[in-house]
């Protein structure tokens, strides 16, 4: 693996020319252990309701400013329909974490989803028990997406308080879901106020310990409506990691040399601070995913975790059109089929569940 001063250099290297050769490398590496496929994965934010207190997301119970939504069934069943219909081969269900998101209630969904379309389904729920987890599995939930957000403990404990004084550890969440036959899926957030360029090096270097499926990293963005966007610059700290994109661009392209054979997606905060070209830079420096939205658009302004999230207006079709035209500019092409992730497959195969 990259060694960690190596990874702690290029988090701090400014020199344009110095970088190409970071973003050459991962995209040389993209290349030769996923090829030129670019995966599509239909969004589907089921609940903004939330109980938690989390202090940079806008979906935090305590943001009184927020109208709350949850999905029917028949709504979450008709847009797994159109993620079929428009070729994507996943549909990813991802809420506030939502108890009235039932353990039963979800299953039969995620049951009627594998039997009526096949696609593969990812679950992003946040912390829930392990016989929600375990039942969800058995119902044919394939993947399962939980961010750390950041290895540092005590900035984790500050911006991701617990609930019912029950410790949060998305760890342990994340190793029980791979016993129970996950992909696993985590990620971390850049230039959280309090961030430090000794914390996303050991970020990167958990990316490759945790041996992740999926690796999904993305700026933090200042919600007006939360503690942590309101005191940002206040909260920064000596060697603040700024939240820009070109940061995020470089924990994309570490991700993808310490993990060649992870599922990476170009994420909407990254098209969101940078529209015009987000996605591609996203895709040419170490990505091979996108998730187009698949929301319901009289939902769509209601998941606000940020503010001014790309692409909140457009349907399904026009955003899928988009997504299609910039990873075609890019000498890229749309991928056929669910694409787990290379190291779930060779685990699979191997029979080490490492
Ligand atoms: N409730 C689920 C899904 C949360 S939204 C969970 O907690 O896992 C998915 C991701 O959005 C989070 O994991 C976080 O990394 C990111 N996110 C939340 N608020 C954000 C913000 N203000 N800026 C950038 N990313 C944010």
């Amino acid at each position: 693996m990259l060694p960690r001063h190596d990874i702690l250099n290029w988090l701090g290297e400014e020199d344009p020319q110095r970088l190409d050769a970071l973003w050459a490398r991962a995209d040389a590496v993209r290349r030769e252990s996923i090829g030129d496929e670019v995966h599509l994965r239909g969004l589907v934010e089921l609940s903004n309701h939330c109980v938690r207190a989390c202090g940079y997301c806008g979906l935090r119970k305590a943001n009184r400013r927020l109208a709350r939504y949850r999905m029917a069934d028949e709504e979450i069943l008709d847009a797994a329909r159109r993620a079929a219909a428009l070729g994507y081969g996943t549909v990813v269900m991802q809420s506030g974490e939502d108890p009235g998101i039932t353990a039963d209630g979800l299953a039969g969904v995620i049951r009627r989803i594998k039997a009526e379309t096949g696609l593969a389904v990812t679950l992003s729920l946040g912390e829930r028990s392990m016989e929600e987890l375990a039942l969800w599995r058995d119902a044919g939930a394939d993947r399962y997406l939980l961010r750390f957000e950041t290895s540092n403990r005590a900035l984790y404990d500050r911006i991701h308080p617990p609930v019912n004084g029950a410790r949060s550890d998305r760890f342990a969440l994340l190793a029980a879901l791979r016993g129970l036959g996950y992909e696993i899926g985590s990620g971390v957030m850049v230039g959280i106020p309090g961030q430090t360029f000794d914390d996303l090096a050991d970020d990167v270097v958990a990316f490759h310990e945790l041996d992740l499926d999926m690796i999904g990293v993305g700026p933090f963005i200042a919600h007006p409506d939360t503690p942590l966007g309101r005191a940002a610059t206040a909260a920064n700290v000596d060697g603040q990691i700024p939240n820009t994109v070109d940061m995020a661009l470089k924990v994309i392209a570490l991700a993808r040399l310490v993990c060649p054979h992870s599922n990476i997606p170009s994420t909407t905060a990254l098209a969101t601070l940078d529209p015009e070209r987000g996605r591609e830079l996203g895709l040419l420096r170490g990505a091979n995913v996108v998730m187009p939205n698949l929301t319901p658009v009289k939902y769509r302004a209601l998941y606000e975790i940020y503010p001014g999230k790309a692409c909140v207006g457009e349907t399904a079709e026009t955003c899928t059109r988009c997504l299609r035209g910039r990873i075609e500019s890019i000498g890229r092409r749309i991928a056929a089929g669910p694409g787990p992730s290379r190291r779930f497959v060779e685990r699979a195969t191997t029979g080490v569940m490492s």
